[in-house]
């Protein structure tokens, strides 16, 4: 099995614990020669990713003396570079084509509205426009975001034309930076501006088999995300929502998958639910975020990550179901801009009744930034409980009790 790990990424470790329980060989490929594996030569390889058809050609050479059976894109920056050495290798996954579009948030509303997919009025402009021209064309509210970013990035609300120049100027100086700019490549000053969908959100996690796609669980988001900016916070599942809106949210999904041509792989798709009914913020090629993925997990205690591996190879995992009971995370949110310092309270806040566990990600002295700027994350506070109410409780008092200390 072939693992493309981005630079960033936190799902690394759990991609891995789970190829060994499973004792499937792992190649594990990556931009940068890795330090994880460092086992024997068909353990690594490095893979120029900055360079599709570069990347693709050295997959092909690598495979052609360690055969590849399966293929996996573990976080977005590398969805569409997966799809494009699965084709050189004829493996099942998504078409190049449907990977673009899930990577470009301009040609996924396209595609969507197009086949009759219910997405927020949309228009698409250039950083380099001027922005008070821009912001003259707009009805407000609007949300203002970059077409290739992801963790809500640059994603910022601007309620009149005062705030729509002001949001333009904040996402260009974010796009402007070098490493964010290199990662857009020719997309980098692309941006939308789109009608503010009100309601409430949820986030749906799914597998895709021969075009089909199955709902492996349903997210909500109990936190009111209503900007300016759109920092994640609580997942519970499941839904607490009504089983009709459920269905309705789940077909609306499907219907997304097929419109883009979403064919093999995971998919994490955002939707906000209203009196008009569902609507798609985005489907993506990749499986739940962060650590986000210790929140599912199936039965026998099979974790998100190994039914991953084992659907990529091909394996039937129809029958595995979601555990029965209530689970839930909470991507702790960024208080503030600046150095870490110090981080208080995580022991009286893993001693919290239904908390399984907290794990701070960022580290003393990393410089942190504060939403649309930010893309990394405090850490995470996972519970388990009978109910989604007694794990939402249990996920707020336990960050009642943490206290971050950022100079
Ligand atoms: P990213 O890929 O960075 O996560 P999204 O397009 O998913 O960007 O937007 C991030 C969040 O911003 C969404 O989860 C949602 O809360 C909010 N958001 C984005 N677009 C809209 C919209 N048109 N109306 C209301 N909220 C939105
Ligand atoms: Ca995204
Ligand atoms: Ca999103």
């Amino acid at each position: 099995m072939l693992l493309l790990l981005p630079t960033t990424t936190y799902r690394t470790k759990a991609f891995v614990e789970a190829a060994l329980k499973l004792d499937v060989d792992v190649v594990a490929a990556s931009e940068q020669p890795s330090t994880l594996l460092n086992t024997n030569p068909e353990g690594l390889l490095t893979l120029d990713f900055s360079e599709p058809a570069r990347a693709r050609k050295q997959a092909q050479e690598f495979a052609a003396r360690f055969p590849v059976d399966a293929i996996i894109p573990v976080d977005e920056d590398t969805a569409v570079i997966a799809a494009s050495i699965a084709e050189a290798l004829n493996l099942k996954h998504n078409p190049v084509d449907a990977a673009i579009i899930a990577k470009n948030k301009h040609r996924m509303r396209e595609v969507l509205s197009e086949n009759g997919v219910q997405v927020p009025r949309f228009r698409h402009f250039s950083l380099d426009e001027d922005p008070g021209e821009v912001a003259a064309r707009v009805t407000y509210p609007c949300v203002v975001k970059p077409v290739f970013l992801s963790t809500s990035r640059g994603v910022m609300r601007a309620d009149n034309e005062e705030e729509f120049a002001a949001a333009a100027h904040r996402l260009d100086g974010i796009v402007s930076n070098p490493r964010v700019a290199r990662r857009g490549g020719p997309l980098a000053r692309d941006a939308l501006v789109e009608e503010f969908i009100p309601g409430f959100e949820v986030a749906v996690e799914g597998l895709m088999t021969d075009g089909e796609f199955r709902m492996l669980g349903i997210f909500d988001k109990p936190d009111p995300l209503d900007g300016p900016f759109f920092e994640e916070t609580i997942y519970v599942t499941p839904s607490r929502l009504s089983s009709d809106v459920q269905r309705q949210i789940i077909e609306t999904t499907a219907a997304a998958t097929r419109a883009m041509g979403l064919t093999g792989g995971t998919v994490h798709a955002e939707l906000r639910v209203n009196e008009h009914g569902p609507w798609v913020i985005e489907v993506a090629a990749r499986s739940i975020g962060g650590l986000c993925s210790r929140a599912l997990t199936f039965n026998n205690e099979t974790s998100l990550e190994d039914l991953i591996i084992r659907h990529a190879l091909g394996e039937d995992v129809s029958d595995v179901q979601r555990e029965t009971r209530a689970s839930g995370v909470m991507m702790i949110p960024i208080p503030g801009a600046g150095v870490l310092r110090q981080v208080l309270g995580v022991d009286a806040a893993k001693a919290v009744p239904n908390v399984e566990d907290v794990i701070i990600t960022a580290h003393i002295t990393q410089e942190i930034l504060a939403p649309p700027e930010g893309a990394s994350y405090l850490g995470f506070i996972f519970s388990r409980a009978d109910t989604p109410d007694r794990v939402e409780a249990a996920l707020r008092e336990a960050h009642s009790r943490l206290e971050f200390n950022i100079e």
